[in-house]
Formats: C-alpha cells, sequence, structure tokens
C-alpha cells in the first residue's frame, strides 16, 4: 500500500529554483517536501563554468548547485530525489502528487520543474543518441578528445559549450541557422576568438550520418547547398522545453507551453505557484531562478498563513 505524507506545500523540482524555495518555504516555517525525477540540482549541474552568478566570479554549475544543496540542508526539508510522478491534483483545495509509493498533500504546490533540451527532430539524431550525439557537453566532452564535434545553435549554450568543448576536441564546427547570435556578447567574442572554433553559418542540420555511431553531419545551406561535415560527435544546442507533463492541462500556459504566473509566481491556480525555466520568463538564468523561487514561497507562506487564520476564526 502507498503511503501518504501531509505537509503545508510541496515543491516540485530541485534545481536553483526549486531549492531557493525550499529554503524560504522552510523558513518562512512550512513543513516542505521537495520531490525532484533524478538527482538535486537541476540544469546546472551539466553547465561548465557559471561566471554571471553574483558572489562566485567563476564556477562549475555542478559545484554551485552542490552549495545550494549544501546551504538546504542546513534547513528541515524532506528532500525525495528520484521520484517518479504518477499524476498530479492542482485543482482541488488540498493538492496532491501521486508517486509509486506515496501520495503526497498539500496545501499549496511551487513547480519548478525546469526544462528539457530540445530535439532537432532530423534523421539519425535519436538513433545516435549516446554513440555521438549528446545533449551535455560536460557530462561527454572527454570522449572527444582530440576528435571533431558539432555544436548546433546559436544562444548563449551552443556558444559556451563550443567554448568548452575546445578543451577536449581538436575541431569544433558551431552550426548555426542564420549569422547573428542571440548570444551574450561577450560570449559571442569568446567563441570568434577561439581558434578551435569553425563557424559554419546559415546552414540547417538535416541528417546525422554513421554505422556504429556518429560519423557525419549533413547540412544545408540557405543557397540550398548540401554540405557533408565529418564529426565524431553531435550536440545539439537549440533551446529548452518546459517540464509540465503532468499538470499542462490543469494550468494556464503560453503558446511556447511555459506556465504563465504573475509578478508574486502565482499561476492561474491559487496557492499554486511556478519558478525558474518552466515559466514565461523574459530571463533564463541561474540568478533569475533563485529569484523566483524566493519569491515563490514568500507569497506561498503569505497563502497558507491566509488559509490557517481563515481555519481558526
Ligand atoms: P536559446 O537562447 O533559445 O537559443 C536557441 C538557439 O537554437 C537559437 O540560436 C535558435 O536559432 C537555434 N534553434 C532553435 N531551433 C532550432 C532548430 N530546429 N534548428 C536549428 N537551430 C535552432 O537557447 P539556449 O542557448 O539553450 O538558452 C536557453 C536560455 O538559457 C536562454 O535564456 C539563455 O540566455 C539561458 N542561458 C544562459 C547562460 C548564461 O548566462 N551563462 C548559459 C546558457 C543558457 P535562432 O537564433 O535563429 O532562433
Amino acid at each position: 500500500m502507498p503511503g501518504k505524507e501531509e505537509c503545508d506545500v510541496i515543491i516540485l523540482g530541485a534545481g536553483p529554483a526549486g531549492m531557493s524555495a525550499g529554503i524560504y518555504a522552510s523558513r518562512g516555517n512550512l513543513d516542505t517536501v521537495i520531490l525532484d525525477k533524478t538527482m538535486f540540482g537541476g540544469q546546472p549541474s551539466n553547465y561548465g563554468e557559471i561566471e554571471n552568478y553574483p558572489g562566485f566570479p567563476s564556477i562549475s554549475g555542478f559545484e554551485l548547485a552542490e552549495k545550494f544543496e549544501e546551504h538546504l540542508d542546513k534547513f528541515n526539508v524532506k528532500k525525495h530525489a528520484y521520484v517518479e510522478i504518477k499524476s498530479i491534483d492542482l485543482l482541488s483545495e488540498i493538492k496532491t502528487v501521486k508517486t509509486d509509493n506515496c501520495e503526497f498533500c498539500a496545501k499549496s504546490v511551487i513547480i519548478a520543474t525546469g526544462a528539457h533540451p530540445r530535439k532537432l527532430g532530423i534523421k539519425g539524431e535519436q538513433e545516435f543518441i549516446g554513440r555521438g550525439v549528446s545533449y551535455c557537453a560536460v557530462c561527454d566532452a572527454a570522449f572527444y578528445r582530440d576528435k571533431t564535434v558539432c555544436v548546433i545553435g546559436g544562444g548563449n549554450s551552443a556558444l559556451e559549450e563550443a567554448c568548452y568543448l575546445t578543451k577536449f576536441a581538436n575541431r569544433v564546427y558551431l552550426i548555426h541557422r542564420r549569422d547573428e547570435f542571440r548570444a551574450d556578447k561577450i560570449v559571442i567574442e569568446r567563441a570568434k576568438n577561439n581558434p578551435k572554433i569553425e563557424f559554419v553559418l546559415s546552414a540547417v542540420p538535416v541528417e546525422i550520418n554513421g554505422t556504429d555511431k556518429v560519423e557525419a553531419l549533413i547540412v544545408k545551406t540557405n543557397s540550398e547547398e548540401i554540405r557533408e561535415i565529418k564529426t565524431d560527435g553531435v550536440f545539439p544546442y537549440i533551446g529548452i522545453e518546459p517540464e509540465t507533463e503532468h499538470f499542462k492541462t490543469q494550468l494556464q500556459l503560453d503558446k511556447g507551453g511555459f506556465i504563465i504566473t504573475d509578478v508574486n509566481m502565482q499561476t492561474s491556480i491559487p496557492g499554486v505557484y511556478a519558478a525558474g525555466d518552466v515559466r514565461t520568463t523574459p530571463l533564463r538564468q541561474v540568478v533569475t531562478a533563485v529569484s523566483d523561487g524566493a519569491v515563490a514561497a514568500c507569497y506561498c507562506v503569505k497563502h497558507i498563513d491566509l488559509l490557517k487564520n481563515k481555519v481558526t476564526v
């Protein structure tokens, strides 16, 4: 028989937004549970260097995530890692999250489930995952020592991870569908000044080829020219998609599927908050995720205080 656990707030996701929300909720005297489908840390655990988180001029994403968790551990938060969610009810007064072993019940939920890498959706991508296709340079770069890799995308992730890969690979092709980048200027300059990076611009990947593992990426240029780039690895960094599978029918979402909140991180359901990359936001950074988590938890504390006062009147 699955168990039952009651608390004030369930936080879904243990990345920067979720862990920050956990610290603030616990300090706000809420009985707090955090669930994550993998280990605590979230997306930064897969980043290389982070150099725009105040107080840490240069720190690896993994180390920063570890520091967040150490900080969280100072508070009385019930942590559950590697928990697979089966179903969620956000609409009832008491919110429930069902997993294999437990039904968690709470007055409030903070959604901080983040986002996952968007797929290219081209031939060979799915087939070669783990055999040359990777979405995590930090995890897999060491396999490409003295080899050639292709990075796809024109945002911060693509350009930063291309630079990171040059620590191992001999040659990094940066393939982007336009000739202008959306990455920050400093990141673009760094990539342009890196002699190991070769830019292939105004080109769209159309196929990944190989036998046992990746051997080539086929791209099509704006002038319809087809080019085969011999490569040992392909790293797509073409943006992110929100993790909203279990609750997307219950909440108001934007066109991209991200959760719409007000300035207090309140979603379309009272008592349900969203924080970090999963919500509609103009900036997706570690610093904005932790800020969202703090705001969400503070307003969650106020919401629960109001509910408790109502009950005692
Ligand atoms: P992003 O900023 O959305 O960039 C995605 C890139 O992929 C764009 O250049 C886009 O091209 C391209 N793209 C999208 N779909 C494509 C397709 N089907 N085929 C080929 N190319 C495609 O995503 P991101 O770089 O993953 O960053 C996500 C968020 O995290 C951003 O807000 C970013 O600033 C933030 N971030 C921050 C840092 C940092 O500050 N240290 C590091 C990493 C990420 P177009 O430009 O033509 O649309």
